[in-house]
C-alpha cells in the first residue's frame, strides 16, 4: 500500500512560524523526497467555520492567504494536491457516518477540544459543529486514505480519534478504512512552539504571531519585544534559558553554521546557553541574533510570495484544479464506504436478487 500525506490549515489568519516548524517544513521535505506516491494538503475552511460562523468574511479573506503561504514556503502543485474543504461534499458525507461511531464523552475527553474551547469561551454554548470537529478531521484524514499527518503536537489527540474511528469503523463494516499516523517535528521545540508573549502555542486566535509573511521591520519589532527571563534585569545577572522564548526560538531555528555566519563569538547553542546562564550576556544580543537567522529564513519566503501574488487568478485555478482532483479520490473512499455499510442499493444486483427471491417464495 502506498504513503499518503493529508495535512493542513484553517483559513483564519495568514500563517506563522508555528505553522512552518509543526507541519509545513516537514510537509516540503517530504513533497521533495519522493518517498510518498500522493500529497494532499487541505485548507480547512469548512472547519474554520465551526467557531466563526457568523465571520465567513473572515475565512473567505484567507484562503488565498493560506496558499500564498504554501507557494511562498515551497509546496509544489505539480507534486502536491491544494485543495479547499468545503469544495469535497464527500468530506460531510462520511462524517455524517461517522457520527455514529463516536460517543458524547470521548468527544469531550479530547484535551485539545476542552482547551480551544476554555479559549473561545465556549464553556456554556459550544458550536455543535465545533465540538464534533475531531470526528469531521477523521473524515478528511480518512476519505484520502492518508497514513501519514505531519502535524504539531495539538494534533496527537484528533489522530488517535481519527485512528478509532477508523478501527471502529472496520471492525463493523469490514476493513476498509486506513489508520493514520500522525508525524510529529523530531525537535521539541517545534511541536508546540511558543508565542512571543511566551504564551503556550503561537496561535493565529492568541495574536501573538510571527507570519512568514511579515516584512523584516515587523519581524524585528516581535523580536524586540520578546517574552525573555522577567528575572533577567541587568546584564550581569544570571539569566534563564528554560521557559525563555527567546532560547526556545533558537532551540527551534539555530543551526551549528549560524554561528560563524552571525555571532563567531560561540561556537554553539549551548556555550551560549551557559553564558546567559552564568550571567554577563545581555537579552539584545542575543535577540539580534535570533532576528538574523530569522531574516535568513523568511527572505526567500517573502520574495517567493510577491511572486505569486502577482498572479492571484492563477493561485486560485490551483486551488480549483486541486480541489476536482481531491473530490475525485474522496468520492472513490465514500463509495467504498457505502458498500461496507451496505447502503450502496442501487448497484448492488445481489441485494436485487436476494429480494426477489425473498418476495416471489
Ligand atoms: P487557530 O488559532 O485558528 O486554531 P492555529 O494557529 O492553531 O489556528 P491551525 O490551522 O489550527 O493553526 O494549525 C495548523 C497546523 O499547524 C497543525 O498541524 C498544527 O499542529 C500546527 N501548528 C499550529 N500552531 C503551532 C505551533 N505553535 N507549534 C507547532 N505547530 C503548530
Ligand atoms: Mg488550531
Amino acid at each position: 500500500m502506498g504513503k499518503i500525506i493529508l495535512t493542513g490549515d484553517r483559513p483564519t489568519g495568514r500563517l506563522h512560524l508555528g505553522h512552518f516548524v509543526g507541519s509545513l517544513r516537514r510537509r516540503v521535505e517530504l513533497q521533495n523526497s519522493g518517498l510518498f506516491d500522493k500529497i494532499f494538503i487541505m485548507i480547512a475552511d469548512a472547519q474554520a467555520l465551526t467557531d466563526n460562523a457568523d465571520n465567513p468574511e473572515k475565512i473567505r479573506q484567507n484562503i488565498i492567504e493560506v496558499a500564498l503561504d504554501y507557494l511562498a514556503c515551497g509546496i509544489d502543485p505539480t507534486k502536491s494536491t491544494i485543495f479547499i474543504q468545503s469544495q469535497v461534499a464527500e468530506l460531510c458525507e462520511l462524517a455524517f457516518y461517522y457520527m455514529n461511531l463516536v460517543t458524547v464523552s470521548r468527544l469531550q475527553r479530547n484535551p485539545t477540544v476542552k482547551t480551544e474551547i476554555q479559549m473561545r469561551n465556549f464553556e456554556t454554548s459550544i458550536p455543535v459543529g465545533f465540538f464534533t470537529y475531531p470526528i469531521s478531521q477523521a473524515s478528511d484524514i480518512t476519505a484520502f486514505r492518508a497514513t501519514t499527518v505531519p502535524a504539531g503536537e495539538d494534533q496527537q489527540p484528533m489522530i488517535e480519534q481519527a485512528r478509532e474511528i477508523a478501527r471502529r469503523f472496520n471492525g463493523i463494516y469490514g476493513d476498509t478504512l486506513v489508520e493514520p499516523e500522525i508525524l510529529l517535528p523530531d525537535n521539541a521545540a517545534c511541536m508546540r512552539l511558543p508565542g512571543t508573549d511566551g504564551k503556550a502555542k503561537m496561535s493565529k486566535s492568541l495574536g501573538n504571531c510571527i507570519y512568514l509573511s511579515d516584512s523584516s521591520e515587523e519581524v524585528r519589532k516581535r523580536v524586540m519585544s520578546m517574552y525573555t527571563d522577567p528575572d533577567h534585569i541587568r546584564v550581569e545577572d544570571p539569566g534563564k534559558v528554560e521557559g525563555n522564548t527567546v532560547f526556545t526560538y533558537l532551540d527551534a531555528f539555530c543551526q551549528p553554521e549560524h554561528f560563524a555566519k552571525y555571532w563567531p563569538d560561540y561556537s554553539s547553542l549551548d556555550e551560549l546557553k551557559a553564558h546567559y546562564m552564568r550571567g554577563g550576556l545581555g537579552d539584545v544580543k542575543v535577540k539580534k541574533f535570533l532576528y538574523a537567522i530569522l531574516e535568513e529564513l523568511l527572505t526567500p519566503i517573502r520574495e517567493r510570495r510577491k511572486e505569486w501574488e502577482k498572479d492571484i487568478p492563477a493561485v486560485f485555478d490551483i486551488l480549483k484544479r486541486g480541489s476536482e482532483a481531491a473530490r475525485a479520490v474522496a468520492a472513490n473512499t465514500l463509495a467504498d464506504v457505502r458498500s461496507a455499510m451496505r447502503i450502496n442499493y442501487f448497484d448492488d444486483a445481489e441485494l436485487i436478487a436476494e429480494q426477489s427471491r425473498k418476495f416471489q417464495g
